[in-house]
């Protein structure tokens, strides 16, 4: 079988749809070299390999020698160099490449191919004695390190004793005879460490480059990143051999990171930094700070070095025509990376470029604009969760602040946190002290990720927009101010210090990584407008998607929102919110309290002009939307106090004795309160309650409906129904309340009376409970937690245990376990529905703004889904993905 693809000179074995065989990188570099563009040539040993490897006791297919020899003799052909040769010698890199982008997270060893004599070729087809030896030295370095396991430092001390000898402090000072004593030292060095000398066989140097890129799809840095990422381990990684092209052979060469479009903010503007006599991974590493790649770009950093387009004009064209070719090619933004060797441009990589939520948007709308793209492709390109970043809040433009200092604006949002200075400080502030932090680095490199993730926002003092700070955060969507290089970061002492101020660890700065700015202490923070981009997807997602959205929402405040993110009704106004606030909590109490069904009455009669105007409200705000009011549900030791003090003045209201309480306390007490006397159960017992909340709506309902003319059609629904009798009892006192105030206010409305389907008895009798019922609508936390019998407070800390051993794969909470609770859905579905056809069916538990869980929900036949306001464009999205 094939074990090798070649690319280059023109032509390719792979193409950009191989992904998975060849990893991204891999397929890419195959897609351009068959685009005509120029690629370094080289191969990929496919992912099977990896596969292979890891089965077979780290062991590679038998036919694999024989193909990398012929593939690499391809590369010397279109190159036309030799391996290891004396006079010419062929230089390769060799990286890993995954089916997703792992960015740092595995192996690459550069200059591949130097050995002593091969030095010497390098240095007279250079014409650069220096250059080569500073390249020997580098290979050796890495691949010490990364192959045989002698560690940086070893390396580190023996060139800094080599300045220290020429009393120097620059790299760039040393000599070619200098850096050729560091390549004596630096073999002497390894053969003390492994009692062995540095390979000189250029294979040998090539199949252990190989076997250290599949090591390292299992280091620990690698599990942890596929892990946060959900990529599965089986995918293994492809390596890619390529030939070296070098950007640092003198001021005609260059090496950088572009984008077809700007990824922080999404504008149609070629964007991209490079640095001039650099080699690969010094743009990325942020050690150097970048030139922009054209003026424009120079002008928005207000940088005073020059740009691309301004020191090298014809490369620079010949780039901004690949760019193009690329963006039309792939119809998306093109992430890249080139290498200019004396005036000759190389592509070294493509791949779909990461980019904030509000340049996903941007790009999405513009390139459906231009036509690059379908609107539905537009509306398929944005992830739903993402948009939860548009959400948030950004820095109040009213608040005070005290401006500290000014670096890039990596990753935007804005967040306030404590200063730590390390990832394990992030990770262990948060984990244990439950504190929010800012993670200040000099740097950040892929160790750090599991303190990026937990950080409210990062700010690095290195590094420029395409950092490994700026690109990470990008991506978990974090806010990140990068390269703020006024401010000196001192680990030791942990601290930071900026004109003059010093900021400790534990102080509280803001980050703004949309501006790039930081302050000092906490900026208080605004909601975002949704205008622009953002509302003409959404004006598409409309036309697209079939589910409804409702919102979860009783206060004003709420509904408003919901209204203002698009939402189609309310699914779920749970009442009993409505009870806490002061001045109704001690009738409520009272209610409670009260000796017999007469002193109920008495105190519900307190409380139903405030329900009444709850609802009053929420019609009128809803223009007309459904609204779905649920009767109260939470057993009623809830509503009651509990330490001695409060009982005291508890008591002294409603005119009993402080005893009297604790022992109604008592007596409400259970053992298991969430399976215990709630839902329609107090209905049934305590029939005045609901009988209170069915007038306030009635008599809400028949004033809005006068007074706006537009008829409030209002939906009552019962929860934790377990059987249709329940159902029969509650509904008949409603439709008597009913009769009732339309009477006393001769007007007639139409209204629903339906159900919950929260419990697995109700899903199974479906059937029976439709005859009764006049919607279902599924509250999935409460039938999660029944289903599973599994705590929907306390889980928490088990279920993450169940999830790191497989047990779950996702928090069924979060997430609608549809082979379990889905079936109960699905099941409810079809048995109401053939018992009352076209019966109207909704979520309201948290799923419901889960986009997974949405896709579910259409594919049973759902008619909507209800969510918390914020989430409702979230699930318009996804509704709308779901129906492509
Ligand atoms: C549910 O159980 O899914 C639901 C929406 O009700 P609550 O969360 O109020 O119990
Ligand atoms: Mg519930």
């Amino acid at each position: 079988s094939k074990w090798v693809y070649g690319f280059g000179g023109g032509r390719a074995e792979g193409r950009a749809d191989m992904k998975n065989l060849l990893g991204g990188k891999g397929a890419n570099l195959a897609e351009m070299a068959n685009l005509g563009i120029p690629v370094p040539p080289g191969f990929t040993i496919p992912t099977e390999v990896c596969t292979y490897y890891y089965s077979n006791g780290n062991t590679y297919p038998a036919a694999l020698i024989e193909q990398v020899a012929e593939a690499l003799n391809r590369v010397e052909e279109i190159m036309g160099a030799k391996f290891g040769d004396a006079a010419n010698p062929l230089l390769v890199s060799v990286r890993s490449g995954a089916r997703a982008s792992m960015p740092g997270m595995m192996d690459t060893i550069l200059n591949l191919g130097l050995n002593d004599v091969s030095v010497e070729g390098l240095a007279k087809r250079s014409g650069d004695a220096r250059f080569a030896y500073d390249s020997y030295r580098r290979f050796i370095q890495m691949y010490s390190d990364v192959v045989l396991g002698v560690e940086h430092h070893h390396f580190e001390d023996i060139l800094e004793e080599a300045k220290t000898d020429r009393d120097i402090t620059l790299d760039t000072e040393l000599t070619a005879d200098d850096w050729k004593k560091v390549v004596g030292k630096y073999k002497d060095k390894v053969l003390a460490q492994l009692g062995a000398p540095f390979p000189q066989d250029v294979h040998d140097q090539l199949w252990g480059a190989v076997g250290a890129v599949f090591g390292s799809w299992m280091n620990q840095r690698a599990i942890t990143y596929r892990r946060l990422h959900d990529i599965p381990e089986i995918w293994g990684t492809a390596v890619n051999v390529q030939a070296m092209v070098f950007g640092n052979m003198g001021d005609d060469c260059c090496t950088g990171v572009c984008f077809t479009r700007d990824p922080s903010n999404g504008d149609n503007d070629f964007y991209g930094e490079f640095l001039v006599n650099a080699q690969g991974e010094d743009v990325v590493a942020g050690i150097r700070t970048p030139q922009q790649l054209t003026k424009h770009g120079r002008e928005l950093q207000r940088s005073d070095l020059p740009s691309m387009e301004e020191v090298m004009p014809e490369v620079f064209r010949e780039l901004n025509a690949i760019r193009h070719k690329l963006e039309a090619h792939y119809t998306d933004m093109q992430d890249m990376e080139f290498t200019v060797q004396q005036k000759r441009l190389w592509m070294l990589q493509t791949r779909t470029g990461k980019r904030t939520t509000n340049a996903a948007l941007k790009i999405a709308v513009d390139m459906a604009r231009e036509g690059l793209i379908t609107r539905k492709e537009a509306i398929g390109r944005i992830d739903p969760a993402a948009l939860d970043q548009l959400l948030h809040p950004t820095l109040d433009p009213k608040a005070e602040r005290n401006l500290l200092a000014r670096g890039l604006p990596a990753s935007p949002g804005a967040a306030s946190g404590k200063v730590v200075f390390s990832a394990e400080d992030a990770e262990a502030w948060v984990k244990d002290k439950k504190e929010q932090v800012i993670l200040v680095r000099i740097e950040t490199s892929p160790e750090d990720i599991g303190g990026m993730h937990v950080s409210q926002g990062i700010l690095t003092t290195r590094g420029g927009m395409t950092s490994h700070a700026a690109v990470v955060a990008r991506g978990m969507g974090t806010p990140c101010v990068a390269g703020c290089g006024e401010v000196r970061v001192d680990y030791a002492a942990k601290t930071l210090k900026v004109a003059g101020r010093v900021v400790s660890e534990g102080d509280v700065i803001t980050i703004d990584g949309g501006t790039g700015e930081v302050f000092l202490g906490a900026v208080p923070t605004v909601q975002p407008e949704l205008t622009g981009d953002f509302a003409t997807l959404m004006e598409w997602v409309d036309t697209i998607r079939i589910l409804k959205v409702r919102a979860n929402a009783e206060t004003p405040t709420d509904a408003a929102t919901a209204r203002k993110f698009g939402a189609e009704g309310i699914g779920l106004c749970r009442t009993e919110h409505m009870f806490f606030a002061p001045e109704r909590i001690l009738a409520v109490r009272e209610m409670i309290l009260a000796a017999n069904e007469k002193g109920r009455r008495t105190a519900l009669a307190k409380l139903l002009p405030f329900q009444r105007q709850d609802f009053t409200d929420l019609f009128n705000i809803m223009q007309g939307l459904p609204v779905t009011i649920r009767l109260l549900d939470p057993p009623l030791h809830e509503f009651l106090p509990h330490t001695d003090a409060e009982i005291d003045e508890i008591a002294a209201a409603a005119g009993v004795e402080p005893d009297a309480v604790k022992a109604r306390n008592a007596s409400l007490h259970e053992s298991n309160p969430m399976l215990g006397h709630r839902g329609c159960r107090l209905g049934i017992t305590y029939p005045e309650i609901y009988e209170m909340q069915a007038r306030a709506i009635f008599e809400a309902a028949v004033q809005v409906s006068r007074e706006t003319g537009r008829t409030v059609t209002p939906e009552i629904m019962i929860p934790l129904v377990g059987a249709k009798k329940e159902l029969d009892i509650l509904k008949a006192s409603i439709d008597k309340v009913a009769l009732a105030v339309f009477e006393e206010s001769a007007y007639q409305l139409k209204y629903m009376v339906g159900t919950m389907i929260e419990l697995p008895r109700a899903a199974l009798l479906a059937g029976q409970i439709a005859e009764s019922a006049e919607f279902f609508s599924f509250g999935t936390n409460d039938l999660t937690q029944t289903t599973f019998g599994m705590s929907r407070d306390d889980s928490g800390p088990f279920l993450e245990v169940y999830r790191a051993k497989g047990i779950y794969e996702h928090d069924p909470f979060a997430q609608l376990d549809q082979a379990g609770v889905g079936e109960l859905v699905k099941i409810a579905s079809e048995r109401g529905r053939a018992a009352r056809p076209g019966l109207k069916l909704g979520i309201c538990g948290e799923h419901g703004g889960d986009p997974s869980s949405i896709a579910f929900c259409q594919s049973v036949g759902l008619d909507y889904v209800s969510c918390s306001p914020y989430r409702v464009p979230i699930a318009r999205l996804a509704a709308a993905q779901a129906a492509l």
